[in-house]
C-alpha cells in the first residue's frame, strides 16, 4: 500500500496569507496528503512567510533554523518557504545562502509552482478551482480581490503582492451560496482595499446580502480614501452585513498622512468616522495606526493621539514603523531614535486601552445577535460567537447552538469580549 504523505503549512502574517494557506492544504488534499499538526510528523513543510513587518521576518528566521535538525534526521523531507518575504529577491538570495537544505523557496505564486516542486503528475486544479481546507466549521474567509495600487510609502505589499486584481463577482457569489449551504454563516471577504473591488464593491455587497437566510458578512480591508458614504448608508439599511468597520487611519497628522500617501485628511477621516457612528449607531470602527514612522515628531504623534480620543475606537492594532527595503519611505530620513519611538508606542497604548476599555462596558444590558461558533473564549464551559459588530461574546448555552445565531444580553464586559446569557433562542 502506498504511503500516505502528510503535510504541514505554517502561516505568518494576515488573513490572506491564512487565506492562501487553506487552498495550499486544498491542493495537497487533491494531490494525496493529509494535513498534520506539527512538523516532525510531516513529509512536506510549508512555510507561508510574512513581509510586513522586521518582527514576522525574524519569527521566520528561527523558525526555519529549526527545521535544519528535522532535514538531518530525514534527509527524504521537503521544505519550501513561500509568500511575501520570500517574493522579495533579495531575502530568496539570502534564505538560499543561509539554509541551503531548503528544497524550494517560491513566492506568492506558490499554487501554480507546488505539484512541480513536489513531482506531482496529475492535472491539477487551477487557484479559482481549488477547494480550501478550511480552519474552523462555522466561519469562512473568502478573498474578493488580490494585490494593492496604493502604494503607501511604508508598505511592501504592493511590491510582493502586485497590482488590483479582482475576482468575478459570479465566483465570489458561487462560493458564499456554497458556504451559507454548508452553514458557515459568518464570513469576511478580504482585499488589500476593498473598496476598490472592480466592478463595484457595493454591488457586490448588495447582491451577497439578498442572498437567502440569516448570516454575516464582514470584509477587510475598507481604505478610508475609497470608503464612501453611500456604502455606510448602505450597511445602515443592510440584513446580513456586519456592523463593524475597520478603517485603518495609520496617523492624525497631515503632514505624516501626505509623507505616507495615504490620501485622505484627518479632517476628511474624522468626518467619515462620525458618519458612520451617526447612521448606525451600533458600529463597532477599529483601525490600524503606525508609529514613528520617519520623520515623524512628537507634535506629529500627539495629532495621532488627540484623534485617537477624538473618534474613540472600539479597538486599534497598533504598530511601531518597520523600514522595508524598496518601499519609498525606506529613502526618509528617520531621526528618532528607537526608545523614543517605544516611548510614544507605549503611551498610545495606554490610551487606547483606556479607550477600548470603556467601549466594551457600553454595551453591558444590551442584547446582542450572536452567531455561535463554538467552545468558550474565556471560559470552556462556555460557548463562544460573533457579534454583528464582530465582537466575540461568551455565553452559557448547550452544544446545539454551535452554528446557530442566538440572541445574547451582556452581563460583563473583559478587555477583549463580552460574557452575557441567552435570552431569546429563535
Ligand atoms: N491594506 C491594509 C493594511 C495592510 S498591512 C490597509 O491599507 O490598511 C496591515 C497594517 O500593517 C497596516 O495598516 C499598517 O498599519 C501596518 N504596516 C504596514 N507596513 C508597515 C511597516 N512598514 N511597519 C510597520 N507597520 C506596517
Ligand atoms: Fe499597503 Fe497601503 Fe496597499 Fe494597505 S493600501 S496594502 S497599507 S499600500
Amino acid at each position: 500500500m502506498e504511503k500516505i504523505r502528510k503535510a504541514y503549512v505554517r502561516t505568518y502574517g494576515c488573513k490572506q496569507n491564512f487565506a492562501d494557506s487553506e487552498k495550499i492544504m486544498g491542493l495537497l488534499l487533491t494531490l494525496g496528503y493529509i494535513a498534520v499538526k506539527t512538523p516532525e510528523e510531516a513529509d512536506l513543510i510549508i512555510f507561508n512567510t510574512c513581509a510586513v513587518r522586521e518582527n514576522a521576518e525574524q519569527r521566520v528566521f528561527g523558525n526555519v533554523g529549526v527545521l535544519k535538525k528535522l532535514k538531518g534526521d530525514n534527509p527524504g523531507l521537503v521544505i519550501i518557504l513561500c509568500g511575501c518575504m520570500t517574493q522579495q529577491p533579495h531575502m530568496a538570495e539570502y534564505f538560499k545562502a543561509k539554509f541551503p537544505f531548503l528544497n524550494a523557496i517560491i513566492g506568492t505564486n506558490i499554487l501554480t509552482a507546488l505539484p512541480g516542486i513536489i513531482g506531482a503528475e496529475a492535472v491539477f486544479p487551477s487557484a479559482e478551482e481549488i477547494k480550501p481546507l478550511r480552519e474552523g466549521e462555522f466561519s469562512a474567509n473568502v478573498p474578493i480581490m488580490n494585490g494593492c495600487d496604493n502604494f503607501c510609502t511604508y508598505c511592501v505589499v504592493p511590491l510582493v503582492r502586485g497590482r488590483e486584481v479582482s475576482r468575478t463577482p459570479e465566483k465570489i457569489i458561487d462560493e458564499i451560496k456554497g458556504l451559507i449551504a454548508e452553514n458557515r454563516r459568518d464570513i469576511l471577504l478580504l482585499g488589500q482595499n476593498v473598496n476598490s473591488y472592480k466592478p463595484d464593491f457595493m454591488e457586490l455587497l448588495h447582491e451577497i446580502d439578498s442572498l437567502d437566510g440569516e448570516f454575516t458578512i464582514s470584509y477587510m480591508t475598507s481604505h478610508p480614501k475609497d470608503c464612501k458614504k453611500e456604502l455606510i448608508d448602505f450597511i445602515a439599511e443592510s440584513r446580513n452585513i456586519s456592523r463593524h468597520l475597520h478603517l485603518p487611519v495609520q496617523s492624525g497628522s497631515n503632514r505624516i498622512l501626505e509623507l505616507m500617501n495615504r490620501g485622505y485628511t484627518r479632517e476628511q477621516y474624522i468626518e467619515l468616522a462620525e458618519y458612520a457612528k451617526s447612521k448606525i449607531p451600533e458600529i463597532s470602527l477599529t483601525t490600524d495606526i503606525l508609529v514613528g514612522f520617519p520623520g515623524e515628531t512628537y507634535e506629529d504623534f500627539k495629532d495621532t493621539l488627540s484623534l485617537t480620543e477624538e473618534i474613540g475606537f472600539d479597538s486599534a492594532y497598533t504598530f511601531i514603523y518597520s523600514k522595508r527595503e524598496g518601499t519609498a519611505a525606506a529613502n526618509f530620513a528617520d531621526p528618532v531614535p528607537p526608545e523614543e519611538k517605544s516611548k510614544w508606542f507605549r503611551e498610545l497604548l495606554e490610551v487606547q486601552g483606556r479607550i477600548s476599555e470603556r467601549s466594551y462596558l457600553k454595551h453591558i444590558g444590551k442584547s446582542l445577535r450572536v452567531f455561535c461558533t463554538g467552545e468558550g473564549r474565556s471560559n470552556p464551559e462556555l460557548l463562544t460567537g460573533k457579534s454583528k459588530q464582530g465582537i466575540i461574546v461568551d455565553f452559557a448555552g448547550s452544544d446545539e447552538l454551535r452554528g446557530k445565531f442566538v440572541d445574547v444580553k451582556i452581563t460583563k464586559a473583559l478587555p477583549w469580549a463580552l460574557v452575557g446569557q441567552l435570552t431569546v433562542n429563535k
